[in-house]
């Protein structure tokens, strides 16, 4: 199931929320019940974990979720 990301214009935070594809652009509540939320660009791991010195996104530092790890679904390539 993709995860999508989404931001609450509310309180600013940003979660993500594990749903299928048809359900892509259904709203989401953030965290705090605010239903005031944009879903954000959906982005496929553009890199980060290497060996660089580009430090691009100024939102690499997203909460860990949980479950799941990179390796496991290929995107890590090799
Ligand atoms: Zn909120």
């Amino acid at each position: 199931m993709p995860r999508y990301e989404f931001r609450c214009r509310e309180c600013s935070s940003t979660f993500e929320v594990d749903r299928p594809m048809v359900a892509a652009s259904d709203p989401a509540a953030c965290l705090a019940g605010h239903a005031d939320t944009v879903k954000l660009l959906s982005t496929v791991s553009l890199g980060g974990r290497s060996t660089g010195g580009g430090r691009a996104a100024p939102q690499a530092m997203a909460p860990a979720g949980g479950g799941g790890g990179c390796c496991g679904g290929g995107c890590c390539g090799g």
